[in-house]
């Protein structure tokens, strides 16, 4: 925390006051912005506390953004209360309006809004326009949703009943985000949230406030009324216990470790919240003796190696049938032998700092692990980074169930090739995890498709594809990987009530 600096309200968001910084990068500056939005005012922590942020490239400060707690969010939680009876009065049609009024403006501020993430994220920055798109996508999405809400009406069993059921918004919804999607991962709570008829207080990752900030600006700037939309940066844990003690608070939507959804779940058991809760994930990624070969090195380089491996779906373990094992770990590691490694901004990187030291840490502990355990190193690469914040990408073979990248999340750019003889070893040590988040598997086969994607316990898998995240289809786990489904024509019911209505008719 720095000196405290004296809490500010106003109704725009001041510009940055760090004259030749990230903000001098931006086409509009406004879009840096260094407060909480509470009912509608730009705020600072009450006590004028702040927290620092930091580019994780070169570990300079970029920012700074309130250090709010319990009585911040507890004033955001009072004007989400007091601003939803009006939101969840407006039909549909002009919530959807609205809501694509924002999209429109994520999309004519997509450069300024990747800016942002590739300084504080560090992906690079093709990349962080690619999440732009992809999570404007689910704003768009779920307008179109906000007008489909439907009801039901029942067949009775007797001739003086009418049945029906009704569709409301659940009310006032937290969302805390991680830091590895820093855009995505609100417009995809958000968005539903509030075509349902919902307000939102959202916590950002403390690592990644100003893409969020920026995010919620744009949605002030559409005309999304005051109060449906706060946003409280700052302490975790006091932040978090303030919005899951609330009764207000019906519901929480979370993406993150699997270890902070169990705590959120715990504290959310006193005031039974609805909970979506999007968590760890350990994907396999099988590629049997009769797969296309370019395919399936294309698509593990997409699913393993973007944002520096740093996503809960990415490929965490690879299988390789022993038929294919050598070519496709020949071509693996020239591919990946070719991926240039630096700052976000350079043009051509295609990987990034990750995102602390102490991920870098963890990460190499589990190549160390490997290593030591028996695998090889078949990238060899030597590359001129700064090891505190960067790691090389590696190939690593002969990877077995012992090693720490066989059990853990990784979240960085190793790739572990295990060698496998039969569909059936295969498949028993993909689900061999209590995650199950995501699976990838490559076959040319029809039937193996359907059998092996039949079997294997995850929620979303991917045949022939190393990408399952899509606005339109459902994304979610099962086991440890979490609760609910995000996007698809089912996302917005996590964010729906249904009401029964029984009528009974007189004479
Ligand atoms: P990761 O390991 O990916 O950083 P975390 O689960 O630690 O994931 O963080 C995801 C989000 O959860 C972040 O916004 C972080 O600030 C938040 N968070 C971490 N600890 C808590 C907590 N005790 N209560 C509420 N939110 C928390």
């Amino acid at each position: 925390m720095s000196a405290p600096s004296p809490a500010v309200s106003s109704a725009t968001p001041p510009a940055s006051r760090l004259a030749g910084g990230l903000a001098d990068r931006l086409a509009d500056p406004g879009l840096f912005i260094e407060r909480a939005f509470i009912g509608g005012a730009w705020v600072g922590a009450e006590n004028g506390a702040t927290l620092s942020v930091d580019d994780p490239a070169t570990g300079a400060a970029i920012g700074t953004v309130p250090a709010c707690g319990t009585a911040e969010t507890e004033a955001a939680i009072a004007a989400a209360e007091a601003a939803w009876p009006a939101w969840r009065a407006r039909p549909a049609a002009e919530r959807a309006d609205l809501l694509e009024r924002w999209y429109a403006l994520m999309m004519e501020n997509a450069a300024d809004l990747a800016r942002l993430m590739t300084a504080e994220q560090g992906k690079p920055l093709a990349e962080a326009m690619g999440e732009i798109t992809y999570g404007a996508g689910f704003i768009r999405w779920f307008a179109g949703e906000a007008r489909r809400i439907d009801g039901l009406l029942l067949p009775a069993p007797t001739a003086d009943r009418r049945i029906l059921v009704q569709k409301e918004p659940v009310g006032v919804c937290a969302i805390i985000t991680p830091w590895n999607f820093p855009n995505a991962m609100i417009t995809r709570k958000v968005a539903p949230a509030l075509a349902a008829g919902c307000t939102v207080v959202i916590k950002p990752s403390e690592l990644t406030p100003y893409s969020a900030l920026a995010l919620v600006a744009l949605a002030e700037r559409a005309g999304i009324p005051h109060g449906v939309i706060n946003i409280v940066t700052g302490l975790a844990p006091a932040i978090g216990a303030a919005l899951t003690a609330s009764p207000v608070v019906r519901k929480l939507s979370f993406t993150g470790s699997t270890a902070v959804g169990a705590l959120l779940m715990r504290e959310s058991a006193a005031t039974i919240k609805r909970l979506s809760l999007e968590l760890g994930g350990n994907a396999p990624f099988i590629v049997f003796d009769d797969a296309d070969l370019d395919a399936a090195i294309a698509g593990v380089m997409a699913s393993k190696f973007r944002n520096a491996g740093q996503t809960c779906v990415c490929a965490n373990r690879i299988f390789v049938q022993a038929g294919i094992h050598d070519r496709f770990v020949e071509r693996l590691a020239a591919a990946v032998r070719g991926l240039t490694i630096g700052n976000g901004f350079t043009p051509g990187v295609a990987i990034g700092p990750l995102i602390s030291p102490a991920a870098v840490q963890k990460v190499g502990g589990h190549i160390a692990d490997a290593l030591a355990l028996g695998a090889e190193n078949v990238t060899g690469r030597n590359d001129d980074v700064d090891p505190q914040r960067f790691v090389s990408p590696v190939v690593l073979t002969g990877a077995t169930a012992a090693m720490r990248v066989a059990r853990e999340e990784t979240f960085g750019p190793v790739a572990p090739v295990f060698r496998f003889d039969d569909e059936d070893e295969a498949v028993a040590a993909a689900n061999d995890t209590p995650f199950g988040l995501a699976a990838y598997y490559y076959t040319g086969s029809l039937s193996r498709g359907f059998r092996v994607g039949e079997k294997l316990a995850f929620g979303m898998v991917g045949l022939n594809t190393g990408s399952v995240s899509l606005e339109v289809a459902p994304f979610g786990g099962i086991k440890q990987s979490g609760l609910g489904r995000e996007g698809g024509p089912t996302g917005i019911d996590e964010y729906l009530a249904l009401k029964t209505m029984h009528v009974g008719l007189t004479a």
